[in-house]
């Protein structure tokens, strides 16, 4: 596996939810970049390695977990 790969697998197993989330583009060693990603709800979207960094998750369900009732 590439190391721009790594990165991108870091950034999920460093946040308590990564495991909802899935990359479907490939690191290309900007992480600002827009990348499609996908969350758990099958919703995919842009988000840049960064923004995930910075808590900004699944914009349709930004509540996801926290308002399920
Ligand atoms: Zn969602």
């Amino acid at each position: 596996m590439a190391a721009e790969q790594d990165y991108l697998t870091e950034v999920l197993a460093q946040a308590a939810d990564g495991h909802e989330y899935q990359w479907l583009d490939e690191y290309h060693g900007n992480p600002n970049e827009l990348l499609k990603i996908k969350h758990q709800c099958c919703f995919s979207f842009n988000l840049s390695p960064n923004q995930f960094k910075a808590g900004k998750r699944c914009y349709i369900h930004q509540r996801c977990g926290d308002d399920a009732n």
